[in-house]
């Protein structure tokens, strides 16, 4: 049975290669429509019935999903795959180029590789298209830029579970503990190349049966196997001995300078029974795995027993519900963090001036927040606090006046629009919306999408110095394509005694689990429990709120 999400990638490609042979537009944006949809949808929409199905999506759709209980694939879909040429597939993945940008280059041009859109784009071929010019052809050379930087890496979030699923499986198999995950995997970077596992089964012991249902074997050498999961993840399993396990464990852990670091103070190669050891006999105290990034004086001198762990957030902070471009009701949203155990959740859909994300007019503000006054009636002592995610204009000035932004309980501020800033415009930016005596916590700072566009630059010394002066929180955006602000900032934001929200904007009930990964992000950076806005209990945070209002 296929999953939500790997209809929701038929779908994404479907409505692509609509566009791209120039068929059917509308149920191309049905698609595109539906794609995003089942992103959020919790049970499997193949396990249900029409009538089901109908509520959740238009009739085409409908049908689309019926077809697909008996086979899992769209007949139509795979008849477009095979009239568009392979180099198409991989255009489709530079920012930017939709099927209908792709259709004229393409049909009009004769560019079908990526290889030939950058020539085309540096002979100054593609401006003279129509409907592109060229800013939309310098636009393309710096997406293609970046993608050739960020080809082959993932995100965390996609290959965290079949990373320690696979550890878990092979442990079983050969009935040893001595397999475990290393590298970048093991310590929870934010986008990774590879899966590293380090073991003391030979390599000669891989090649087993069991082993060859979990991931494909490609060359196996004494010290080294190299092998891809069936979801085409790359894996590199170290052969070591049982004497040597943890010394290369600990090795193949860190990142160079922090390994380098620590083995000047040890004896190299000797035979330690944990990593503990490791670091007692380097007199250091133990670091984490995830903490492995370097060797800051910070990440020796703290220690790391109090770091922030997922059981410790009280509320989840930042969220959108159906009042603007969330999927949930409201009403459905926060009894599920109720459900969940959480003590209290903080609503803050968009402002009116995110207009393409259903952004809310001044009216429609204060109407939720009548309905969120009834809900509170019914749900206390769980509580829901009204916030929004307020636009930060090109200006610094916030999206609503002041008059209405003192009705909220907290706000939450973003730049959303004309992202293409420098670093000194940026900065003001931020700081001017910062020193807004309204603002309490400042959204994802740099706006990155990790391996889709990198953030505008900021000066990040500067608006955490402006968040310390104004006792405005940070957020570290727990959605695990932007884990924005990112996790190197968060020692210098702790030095100077900013409080970091970890905060999942969620936009339905299954993205709340999002925490996890900003959990892991921002333990990376030394976050600890005390130092988490949202590990506040509900009490703390009302007084917070509080002071915060009268200082
Ligand atoms: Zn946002
Ligand atoms: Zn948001």
């Amino acid at each position: 049975m296929l999953s939500n999400r790997e209809i929701s990638r038929l779908f994404s490609l479907y409505a692509e290669l609509l566009l791209l042979h120039q068929k059917d537009e509308r149920l191309a944006a049905l698609l595109s429509g539906a794609s995003y949809r089942l992103r959020n949808i919790n049970e499997n929409v193949v396990g249900l019935n029409k009538e089901a199905l109908l509520k959740l999506f238009r009739p085409e759709i409908t049908k689309i999903i019926n077809g697909l209980k008996t086979t899992s694939s769209i007949e139509a879909l795979d008849e477009l795959i095979q009239l568009t040429p392979q180099g198409l597939f991989e255009m489709m993945r530079i920012k930017g180029l939709g099927g209908k940008k792709l259709a004229l280059l393409w049909k009009t041009a004769a560019i079908d590789s990526i290889d030939a859109l950058l020539k085309a784009c540096k002979n100054n071929e593609v401006a003279n298209i129509k409907g592109f010019g060229t800013k939309t052809q310098d636009n393309i050379i710096k997406a293609i830029e970046n993608y050739h930087s960020n080809e082959n890496r993932f995100h965390y979030a996609s290959v965290a579970d079949i990373a320690n699923s696979l550890v878990d499986k092979l442990q079983k198999i050969f009935k040893t503990k001595l397999i475990s995950l290393c590298g970048e995997v093991r310590r929870k970077n934010t986008t990774v190349a590879c899966i590293e596992i380090i073991t003391t089964v030979s390599s000669k012991d891989l090649n087993n049966s069991a082993v060859h249902k979990l991931v494909i074997i490609q060359t196996s050498q004494k010290q080294q196997t190299k092998a891809h999961t069936l979801e085409e993840i790359p894996v590199t399993i170290y052969h070591t001995t049982a004497e040597l396990f943890y010394y290369d464990l600990f090795i193949r852990t860190g990142n160079e300078n922090h390994v380098k670091k620590i083995r000047n103070r040890i004896t190299i190669n000797d035979c330690y029974t944990s990593e503990e050891a490791i670091y007692k006999s380097a007199d250091v105290p133990y670091i984490l795995p995830e903490m492995r990034e370097d060797a800051a004086e910070w990440n020796f001198k703290k220690g790391n027993d109090k770091l922030v762990c997922t059981e410790d957030i009280k509320g989840v902070v930042h969220n959108h519900t159906r009042w603007s471009d969330g999927i949930d009701s409201l009403n459905d949203f926060v009894n599920a963090c109720k459900k969940l155990k959480y003590e209290y959740v903080v609503i803050s859909d968009h402002s009116k001036n995110a207009h393409y994300a259903g952004g809310l007019k001044e009216e429609k503000v204060l109407k939720q927040m009548h309905e969120i006054d009834k809900l509170n009636k019914k749900l206390a002592p769980f509580k829901i606090f009204k916030s929004i995610e307020c636009d930060i204009l090109v200006s610094g000035e916030l999206d609503y006046s002041n008059e209405l932004l003192k009705q909220f309980d907290l706000v939450i501020t973003s730049v959303h629009q004309l992202l293409k800033m420098n670093e000194t415009k940026a900065s003001a930016r931020l700081i001017k919306a910062i020193e807004n005596p309204y603002t309490t916590i400042l959204g994802h700072m740099t706006g990155r999408q990790l391996l889709i566009r990198p953030g505008y630059p900021v000066d990040y010394k500067k608006v955490i110095d402006a968040c310390a002066a104004n006792n405005v929180v940070i957020e570290v955006n727990a959605n695990p394509y932007r884990l924005d602000m990112d996790w190197s900032n968060i020692p210098y934001a702790l030095d100077k005694g900013v409080m970091i929200s970890i905060n999942p904007d969620a936009h339905s009930i299954a993205e709340i689990s999002n925490i996890r990964w900003g959990v892991a992000a921002a333990r990376k950076g030394g976050l600890t429990k005390d130092m988490t806005w949202n590990a506040m209990p509900l009490k703390a945070i009302k007084q917070w709120l509080k002071n915060k209002k009268f200082s």
